[in-house]
């Protein structure tokens, strides 16, 4: 069997890598050796960055109705029918800080009601199948790709399926990881957590709010208990330290979990009912390489946090949305290899910076900040006279070249959206209202079939705003123009006008796309007769 993309790993890793290859026309194949997605929940907090691409894949809106209602903070107690102690930040923006910054905030919903609804999108793309309870035994590299041996967990049959690309999200485990040899820096064990999902009436123990995570720090052992919501019917997650080598999960019985919850609520003849248990390894590390020719470690095999902070399932969908339109250009036929050497060079510092930040060392750095004020530096941005730009921007911070293009509220065709609904599929030349050299350029310099280079004028006729204050956030006047890729950060962006504005984007596109100006003019060439996507 032959799929350009193999994607190993049905978690959201895998699941995103799915639906943005999907968006972008590619078919791929995602392999998963469990029958079905988690079943326990880790993840329960998404960023604001993470649901900005939600809203973009139009599932925003189903999963702030599945999420629960719970403040972004860390109620301190020692248990939970205790008094609160002190309430800290979970790291998340609250709805009111993102407002400013974003058509989107933060959301509490527990992975696996997550994951469900991701396997549900990337199954409604024809080109996007997933299959369960099949593994990915063996892995061999070939000139042409990768060529992988899986077995279906039920019949035990053994398949061959080749793929120009492997996308390894595995997990923090990461057999491929191993297997390729690829060593991980870092504090690669922390501990164990005998993490509990059980079924309680919890809600009226703690007090008519709900926080998103309570640590217990009242319990004993080396470090405190978290508890948190994971549904709003009374389904919630215990992890307490645990010594498996000293009392293995096997040792206990149901009356055990039960009064391990009971001592964790403060509350002796609680009723409880114990749905899962699991003993969770906890770790945080980062892979020496993120790419072994064509395998691309993603998600936790390629960057892993420790749970505090909530960093790394929104790291891992935010690495992926750096990566897919990267190999989908290139399997196009519109980018040159070089451009997925961009792909670590453009994530490790978000990787080591959430690891640092999920062991309580990065000081300094906002929680808006750290999500949606990433810049990028690699051979996919054209830095111009912008050199000396910081690895990290605040939202209040005007945009630079290789920070996320900034949202702001615009009206198209008399419907309110954010500049950020601008961009995702293509490459989008935002303008202001003096545009025409710039329309002119995007169509000589863009135009190939399968990746158009849209031109969004905004203060024009059909993107209109309030103010032209937009354009000190975007940092262009009137006749300038911002280069937006397909993941919504900026490549290039030129203040003013250009003395020859069609030579100038060519000569950055090709830059971007790692090809060199003549082999581009032949990839464009033989895609001619067709206009770029064109926003007003
Ligand atoms: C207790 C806890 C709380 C957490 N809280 C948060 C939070 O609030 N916010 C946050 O952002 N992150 C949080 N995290 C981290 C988050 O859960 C992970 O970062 C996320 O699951 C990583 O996603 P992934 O797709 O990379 O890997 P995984 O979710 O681990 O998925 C990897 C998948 O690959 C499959 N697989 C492995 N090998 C093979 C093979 N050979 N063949 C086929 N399939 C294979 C595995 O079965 C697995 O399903 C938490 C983690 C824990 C443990």
């Amino acid at each position: 069997m032959q799929v350009p993309i193999l994607i190993v790993g049905a978690g959201p890793a895998g699941l995103c890598s799915s639906i943005l290859l999907s968006r972008l026309g590619v078919r791929s194949l995602v392999v998963e050796r469990h029958p079905s997605t988690s079943i326990h929940p880790k993840a329960t907090g998404i960023s604001t960055r993470t649901m900005e691409l939600f809203r973009s894949w139009g599932i925003e809106r189903r999963v702030r109705e599945a999420a629960i209602s719970a403040r972004f903070s860390s109620s301190i107690r020692d248990n939970l029918a205790g008094p609160e102690l002190d309430r800290r930040s979970l790291g998340y923006a609250t709805a009111a800080e993102a407002a400013a910054f974003s058509p989107t905030w933060a959301a509490v919903l527990a992975q696996d009601h997550l994951e469900p609804m991701l396997l549900d999108h990337a199954r409604s793309y024809s080109t996007g199948e997933v299959r369960f309870s099949t593994e990915v035994v063996d892995l061999e590299q070939t000139d042409s790709g990768v060529r992988a041996a899986i077995v279906d967990r039920v019949t035990g049959d053994r398949t061959e399926i080749r793929s120009r690309y492997l996308v390894a999200a595995d997990g923090a485990n990461s057999p491929i990881r191993r297997r390729l040899g690829i060593a991980t820096h870092g504090a690669e064990r922390i501990g164990e957590y005998l993490s509990i999902l059980f079924r309680a009436d919890i809600d009226s123990i703690v007090g008519p709010e709900l926080s998103g995570l309570y640590m217990l720090q009242g319990l004993g052992g080396p470090a405190p208990s978290v508890a948190l919501p994971t549904s709003g019917d009374g389904r919630w997650l215990l992890a307490t330290p645990w010594r498996s080598d000293v009392r293995p999960i096997s040792t206990l019985g149901p009356d055990d979990f039960v009064a391990i919850v009971r001592r964790a609520a403060g509350t002796p003849d609680l009723g409880v009912e114990v749905l899962d248990c699991q003993v969770v390894e906890i770790g945080a590390e980062v892979a020496e390489r993120f790419r072994d020719s064509n395998v691309f470690l993603v998600g936790d095999a390629a960057h892993r946090t420790a749970p505090t902070g909530g960093t790394g399932m929104n790291t891992a969908i935010q690495s992926v949305h750096n990566l897919m339109w990267k190999l989908a250009a290139v399997l196009s036929g519109n980018a040159g290899d070089a451009l997925l050497d961009s792909y670590d060079p453009e994530r490790r510092p978000s990787g080591e910076r959430n690891v640092q930040r999920s062991l309580g060392r990065l000081a300094g750095v906002s929680a808006l900040a750290a999500d949606l004020g990433v810049v990028y530096s690699s051979g996919a941005i054209v830095a111009g006279t912008e050199q000396e730009r910081p690895a990290v921007i605040e939202p209040t911070s005007p945009a630079c070249v290789g920070s996320r293009a900034p949202h702001v509220w615009v009206d198209v065709h008399g419907d309110r959206q954010s500049t950020l609904d601008l961009f995702g599929a293509n490459f989008v030349l935002v303008t202001g209202a003096r545009d025409e050299a710039w329309r002119e350029a995007a169509l000589n310099a863009g135009g190939a079939v399968d990746n158009p280079l849209g031109v969004a004028s905004i203060g024009g006729t059909a993107i209109r705003v309030v103010s032209d204050d937009w354009r000190s956030v975007y940092g262009i006047d009137a006749d300038g123009a911002v280069l937006v890729r397909p993941d919504g950060h900026i490549a290039w962006r030129s203040a003013g006008a250009a003395a020859d504005a069609t030579a100038t984007l060519e000569q950055v596109m090709a830059g971007v796309l790692a090809l060199d100006v003549e082999e581009r003019r032949a990839a464009v060439a033989s895609r001619a007769g067709t206009a770029g996507r064109r926003y007003g």
